[in-house]
């Protein structure tokens, strides 16, 4: 069975076991029973006791093995010691999906993630698939089945909610009727010890009940495959990943490694994954509500309609929070939304209709927009008035829109007041136009709509194409020298025959052992030079005294020569000392780095950032899991606070930012392809040049996995 296969048996099941299923009123498993049979299940229900005859009116089975027909998912309601022993009877029995609701596994401890691994081994030996441990189970509103101890199904709807969170789930369960806001299941993913987010995603993708998929996420299991699934599903996903600063920054020995905190890296993976991002629960649902109603947002013209001025500019700082600032509308659209309102109105953008304005005047604008094409999606704001009545307008704007006819631009409505604005809003969100009651919200919403569409436009492809003229086999060979002189740290000169066999400009460098040695080097590579402490136990060599830049001739090299080797034995008497290191002096440029870490969930990870106080200091820096095209690098570079400098301020002119990313992309490469040996790496700093100049690489270093 396909995995697609299996799990459409885990989420549109015909046949439900409840295993410990349980006469006692109030248990988890008499619970689950009363829970299937209230939500209206169509399909057969197996309480599985030992003991009693019936429960709550259905025929229970001693064992799984007693029941007549298949069984497609048993949900686990006993004690964790018996779940093993009844998961072989489901495995004999060739159950499909194992719901275990039994806490006390993975999360309590090393015994209880023995036993888990036991569960997954059991199902799988018979093709099965768990679902948690530890959750309340599954909500699945197309088969009505509430196969959990969550009090009811979700309000109806097209949004799939998937929540490593238990407890969360159930009350955003309850939540969904507050606003109405509809779901088409609610699945709880617990310990994930087998089906994960992955998963979820690929099922959901073709479910055509489902136009959302929107995620509670504390981490994820395997990355690089919540990467590949997302970016596949073709749907939009939206997350809230909560828990941004519990892992990844251990104690690293390169910049790269200790600024690769897990929040910029979920970032990252989010954008590659095409996964839309909530910053808390209500934008999680806020953002569902509009994803699951209404389509992408293929340009970026927001027209927002107002009988407010103060909503209006509210919902015009928010556009601009949230990326899509809001334009003036054009002169002859200007003149068409003139028709509509007052003198004193204003057209240009928020089109304020005035509060004067009645029913006539939103139809009309909104027929306006709607029909122009610089509209490339609509806010209606309206703040409750005396002469208008919420009703009444909500009536008008669905109308309206009916009206126009048009469905590919997305529409969402914001009715600022009291209960009579919620009740209208209800029955906008009920024909398919996601209500907010205040602008920012509402705001929050198109940009998400917007982030969808260029998702959508990006493509499933990533377009990454590994470069050709790179050699694998040379970096591997400087990798297993070191290996064979028992180190995990490269030197700056092995680091750079490995940056530079994948195509890295390095500039020309020699190691030398002794005073004339150094003085011969220097003429060869020719001054102005540079000269750096070779040592493994030296990583940061200026800290140490062991970096002289600027040396003009032979008297400068013999000074340095000396002063570097005191300095380094004066920092670390015990470091072994390979040599003197003289390179050519690059020119001034301005100083970026780009780095990777090996990241516990994504893999390869490649970090970028400006070089000096941005890196250390601001930490402005940003992320992308490896590999990746320069294409992808470019679209780096504006993430930084201090874009405006690789752009260019103050005269100066914009930097060589083309072949930068390609740099970055090659290094994306290095780090992927030989992940198996590379921990982390930082090229620090690049040089770089004004645009047409290029870069140069002066430093570099790499860290090995330990072995
Ligand atoms: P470390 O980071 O180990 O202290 P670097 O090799 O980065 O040592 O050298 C420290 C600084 O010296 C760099 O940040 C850079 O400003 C300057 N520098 C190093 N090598 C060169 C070079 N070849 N050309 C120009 N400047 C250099
Ligand atoms: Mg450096």
């Amino acid at each position: 069975m396909s995995s697609l296969q299996e799990m459409k048996a885990l989420f549109a099941p015909k046949s439900i076991a409840v295993i410990g299923a349980s006469v006692k009123d109030g248990s988890i498993g008499n619970t689950v029973v009363k829970n299937l049979i209230e939500s209206g299940f169509a399909g057969a229900i197996y309480p599985i006791n030992p003991k009693a005859p019936d429960i709550l009116g259905i025929k229970a089975y001693a064992s799984v093995k007693d029941v007549p027909g298949e069984v497609d998912i048993a949900v686990f309601c006993v004690p964790a010691h018996i779940v093993l022993g009844a998961a072989r009877e489901c495995a004999e029995k060739k159950v499909k999906g194992y719901v275990v609701i039994t806490s006390g596994f993975s999360e309590v401890g090393h015994e209880g993630a023995e036993l888990e691994k036991q569960l997954v081994e059991i199902a799988k030996s018979s093709g099965g698939r768990v679902i948690g441990p530890n959750i309340v189970g599954v909500l699945l509103n197309e088969s009505k089945a509430n196969a959990s101890f969550a009090p009811s199904l979700p309000y109806p709807g097209k949004t799939a909610l998937i929540s490593q969170s238990g407890a969360l789930l159930i009350s955003l369960d309850m939540a969904t009727f507050v606003r109405q806001f509809g779901a088409s299941s609610m699945v709880s993913l617990g310990n994930m010890s087998d089906v994960d987010f992955a998963d979820c995603i690929d099922f959901y993708a073709h479910d055509e009940n489902t136009n959302c998929v929107s995620l509670y996420i504390e981490g994820v299991k395997d990355g690089r495959r919540f990467i590949e699934s997302g970016r596949k599903a073709g749907k939009p996903i939206v997350a809230l990943k909560s828990g941004v600063s519990a892992h990844g920054a251990a104690a690293a020995a390169s910049h790269t490694g200790s600024l690769a905190g897990s929040v910029k890296v979920y970032d990252a993976a989010f954008k590659q994954a095409h996964v839309i991002r909530a910053r808390d629960l209500d934008e999680l649902l806020d953002r569902s509500q509009a994803l699951a109603l209404q389509p992408p947002m293929t340009g970026k013209n927001i027209c927002v309609i107002t009988n407010g001025g103060g909503i209006g500019v509210l919902a015009s700082d928010s556009a601009e929070a949230y990326g899509v600032p809001l334009a003036t509308v054009p002169k002859d659209l200007q003149e068409e939304f003139k028709k509509c309102m007052p003198d004193f109105g204003s057209a240009k953008n928020p089109v304020d209709i005035t509060g004067g304005a009645g029913l006539k005047g939103y139809e009309d604008a909104i027929a306006v927009a709607l029909k122009s094409d610089w509209v490339d999606g609509l806010a209606v704001l309206y703040c409750e008035t005396a002469v208008t009545q919420p009703d009444e307008i909500a009536e008008g704007v669905m109308r309206a829109i009916a009206a126009t006819g048009v469905k590919d631009k997305p529409i969402v409505a914001c009715f600022v007041g009291g209960v009579k604005c919620i009740a209208a809003g209800k029955k906008l969100t009920a024909a398919g136009i996601p209500f907010y009651e205040n602008p920012d919200k509402a705001m929050s919403a198109l940009s998400a709509l917007r982030q969808a569409a260029i998702f959508q436009a990006e493509g499933i492809q990533d377009d990454y194409v590994p470069a050709k003229d790179v050699d694998q086999a040379t970096a591997r060979a400087v990798i297993a020298e070191a290996r064979a002189d028992g180190r995990n740290v490269l030197t700056e000169p092995e680091a750079k025959k490995v940056f530079a066999a994948y195509g890295l400009p390095v500039g020309k460098s020699q190691v030398a052992t002794s005073e004339d040695m150094a003085v011969e080097f220097a003429q060869e590579i020719g001054y102005p030079l540079v000269m750096k402490i070779v040592s493994p136990q030296i990583i940061h060599k200026s800290d140490a005294g062991g970096v002289k830049v600027n040396i003009k001739d032979e008297a400068g090299v013999r000074a340095a020569y000396k002063t570097i080797l005191a300095n380094a034995k004066a920092y670390n008497a015990d470091a072994n000392i390979h040599g003197i290191l003289l390179q050519s002096m690059a020119p001034m440029g301005k100083e970026v780095i780009v780095g990777s870490v090996n990241d516990p969930q994504f893999g390869p990870t490649v970090m970028f950032g400006l070089g000096g106080i941005f890196v250390e200091v601001l930490k402005d820096v940003t992320f992308r899991v490896a590999p990746f095209s320069s294409k992808t690098a470019m679209d780096m570079f504006p993430e930084i606070k201090s874009y405006q400098i690789l752009q260019g301020t103050r005269g100066e002119k914009r930097l060589d930012q083309e072949a930068l990313s390609v740099i970055v992309s090659r290094i994306s490469q290095l780090v992927t392809e030989l992940s198996d040996e590379i921990a982390e790496t930082d090229a620090n700093p690049i040089m770089l040049y004004p645009e047409g100049q290029g870069l140069a690489v002066v430093d570099a270093r790499i860290i090995l996995k330990k072995k």
